[in-house]
């Protein structure tokens, strides 16, 4: 679910991605450095500080934010809903 890379090639500080449509609940998620419970929706920057924003059209894309408690820079994807009308046929119940 969770996965850093460039660790070996970055001496600064690892980057971690973390897609939010493989997380459960309300979009909470533990840093996967130092394990800080990180949440999308806290705008307080207390936790977390946000370096960048990606926006496409109307929607929020990508967010890149560092932890404040450990500095690992985590890429967040995944806040874009499934587009409507292209959604899977939902297998009904037996
Ligand atoms: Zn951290």
């Amino acid at each position: 679910m969770l996965s850093c890379e460039g660790r070996a090639k970055m001496k600064r500080s690892a980057v971690c991605k973390v897609d939010l449509t493989q997380i459960d609940g309300d979009g909470d998620f533990a840093c996967p450095s130092c394990g800080v419970i990180i949440s999308p929706d806290d705008e307080t920057e207390a936790v977390y500080t946000i370096l960048e924003t990606k926006m496409k059209k109307d929607a929020l894309e990508e967010l890149i934010i560092r932890c404040n408690g450990c500095g690992t820079e985590i890429r967040l994807t995944g806040f874009l809903s499934p587009q409507l009308g292209a959604t899977k046929p939902e297998i009904p119940p037996r």
